[in-house]
Formats: structure tokens, sequence, C-alpha cells
């Protein structure tokens, strides 16, 4: 039985894991009550001395991974105001842009007078990749996870630059999955399980044989041989910082102009406002997956941070996660593909949704409507939902 933290808004089925304790308090919102504990000024002061402890000879002090959204501004500045860094910002294009993205990234770059390496793969393996993991797994942002969570690492061993500097670190921030003081650093490990829901560039092959070993390089991690080699670390900035996106977001904007993008499902239009997709396709995928949204995880955060009450929350919730997704029609067209073919991934991948549906739970919207055409006609009986529950934890 499915069940929703008694604090916050997340359920028992979190794609990256969540536990709970006897009051059904989840494990993201006790790891959370930490940020009202910690001594931040001192956990500054030992990111600092990280820093300062290791001797450099690269030009730049660290590799900071950027995109048109999220932290990156924040963590810019931090590196450089806070820490006196000098940093080279990395970008994996994910080709498939807002205007409102590529607005941000060259605000980004000219706002700090920063260099900036970008990694492009062509548009047709592009979409070759989003295609295969969008059937396979369900996923439209495997790919641009997979290059994110690479490019950045490859080039610091490349370039020996000893330190990467990534914002939020997702499971502590969503789930509670380390304390804030266990100074958990990049592995691939956690890329692979989490962040990539088990499933490396590797695996792409077995997927689709088409795939050549060049298309696969350009997302390939490093081995551990080479990591340690290189002794390139990767940081988490939440660790050391009191990590609020609501109030950051709203400091970028007034001091650099970082600019949202305006959604029909989002509650903050400044989260993820470099992907099209985002609160669109995506979205629904989620929704279909797992039974909630990114309205949700917003909401969530929210509550911990005592900015609304849950009812007020929850009312806000079924709002916007009935609200008709933007941008299904550009999507489409620029991956050719279906509307047909797409109501055909969500009902494969819908394992979680239908239970939803079945139980009367708070998601009633038929999701089909959003993709208008010819609907998939697939018999859902039951062996059709034992294979779909199979797939269930493996995230989005
Ligand atoms: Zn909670």
């Amino acid at each position: 039985m499915i069940f929703r933290c008694s604090r916050c808004l997340y359920w028992s089925n979190h794609p990256l894991g969540i536990t709970f304790n006897d009051q059904g308090l989840c494990s993201g919102c006790q790891v959370h009550e930490e940020k009202d504990k910690i001594d931040w000024l001192q956990r500054s002061e030992e990111l600092h001395s990280i820093f300062n402890a290791r001797k450099l000879e690269s030009k730049y002090d660290c590799i900071i991974p950027v995109t048109g959204g999220q932290d990156s501004f924040f963590t810019v500045h931090y590196a450089i105001h806070e820490l006196g860094l000098n940093p080279l910002l990395v970008n994996f294009n994910r080709t498939f842009n807002s205007k409102e993205g590529l607005r941000n990234l060259a605000l980004l770059r000219t706002s700090f007078d920063a260099d900036l390496r970008q990694f492009n793969i062509n548009p047709s393996v592009t979409k070759a990749v989003i295609n295969c993991t969008l059937a396979n797994l369900g996923s439209l942002n495997w790919l641009w996870i997979a290059g994110q969570t690479s490019f950045p690492v490859r080039l610091a061993i490349q370039l020996d630059i000893p330190f990467i500097l990534w914002g939020a670190h997702q499971g502590i921030e969503q789930v509670g999955m380390y304390s804030h003081l266990e100074n958990v650093e990049m592995t691939r490990r956690y890329r692979r399980e989490h962040d990539l829901m088990g499933y490396d560039e590797n695996d792409i092959f077995e997927f689709d044989p088409n795939f050549s070993a060049d298309d696969i390089a350009s997302l390939s991690y490093p081995t551990d041989q080479a990591l340690l080699r290189s002794g390139v670390r990767g940081i988490y900035l939440s660790n050391y910082v009191r990590w609020d996106p609501t109030a950051q977001h709203e400091f970028v904007n007034k001091t650099y102009g970082y600019g949202g993008r305006k959604a029909s499902r989002a509650y903050s239009f400044f989260d993820n406002p470099d992907c099209p997709a985002y609160f669109g396709v995506h979205d629904i995928l989620k929704h279909t997956k797992f039974g909630y949204s990114k309205a949700t995880d917003q909401l969530t955060r929210e509550i911990r941070h005592g900015r609304i009450s849950r009812a007020k929350a929850l009312d806000i919730e079924s709002r916007l996660t009935l609200a008709k997704p933007d941008g299904i029609r550009e999507f489409l067209d620029w991956m050719g593909v279906s509307p047909a073919t797409m109501n055909a991934l969500l009902l494969q991948h819908s394992g979680e949704f239908a239970s939803r549906v079945l139980e009367g739970e708070w998601f009633k919207e038929d999701f089909r409507s959003y993709f208008p055409g010819k609907v998939f006609r697939a018999r859902r009986n039951d062996s059709y939902l034992d294979k779909d529950y199979q797939n269930i934890g493996k995230g989005v």
C-alpha cells in the first residue's frame, strides 16, 4: 500500500528510495531538519579548506557543470564570490533547448566573464538515444543526465583540474539518502544507480546495437583507475551551504537577471526553465509511472522550508497535476514521434499510475487526453499490470 509522508507530499514509492520513522515522517524531512541545526559557517570554512589544501597547477581551480537552469547561477556565484575560485564552466548541450535556457546560459557566461566549454552530440544521435530510453526506460531525461554527469568528469581528467563543484545532491535534498555531514562526493555507483536509473551508457548497446562505440563514448564515464590516478573529486555544494533553491533562485534573479519559464504544471517557474519538455512530456511520464509530478517536488520543498502549509500544498498539487501540459506538440514534432506512439509508450510505463487509478486515488485524469490522436488499445489485463510493476522504482 502506497502512503504519503506525514509532513511533506512524498509518497512511499519515491524512485530514489525513501524510508519512514514510527511517526510516518520520511527520511527527506528528517535529514532536512539538519539544515536548522548545522553550523553552516563552520561548514563553509571546511569547504574553503578542501580547496585550499590542494596545490593547483592548472589554470582553473575547478569545473562547474552548468545548464541554463537549476542551481548553475548560484553555484558559480558562490564559487567565485565566496570561495574565490577561478572555475571552468562546462555544459552538455541538450539540443532541445528553450529560449529562456539559452538566454540564461549566455547570461551566465557574460555575467561572470567565465570560460565555458560545451559538448554537443549531433541531433540525430540525440534523438535516437532519447527514443531508445523512452521505449526501454520510459525516460526522457536519461541522455541529458548521462551527458551532464560524464562530460565534466572526462574533462577534469583531461585538463588536470582537481575538483568538480556540483550544486545539489538530489538524493539528500529529496529523500535524505545521506546526512549532510557525511560529505558525500560523486561516485560512479550513484550516477548509475540513481541518476541513470540503473543503466549506464554501456547498457544502451544492449537496448540497440545500432549505436556506435563513438556514440557511447560521448557519454562515457571515466574508469575508476583513471579517476583514482587523477585524484579528481566531485564536491556537492549543498553539503556545505544551507540549500534553499527558492531563495537562491530569487537571489540570482535579482542579482543577475536569471529568468524562469512559465509552465502550466509548475509551482515555481525558476526550476528547469532550460528544458521545454520538463513540465510537459517528462512530467506526464513521471506522473504515469509514479503518480506524482514535479509540482509535488516543488511543494514538498516549500513545506520543508516552512513557506506553505501541507493542506494548502495538497490543494495546489491537486490543481497543478490536472493541468494540461505545455509543449507536447513541439516535442513530438522535434522527435518525429506520433501521438499514437507516445500514447503507447505512456501506457507501457504506466504501472504505478494504473494502480492509483484502480485504487481511486487523487489523479483521475486520463493521460491519453493529453495526446490527441489514435490511442493505443492494449488490453490491460492482470499479466500486463504484473509486467509493469516490475519496472516500478527505476525512475524517470
Ligand atoms: Zn517528508
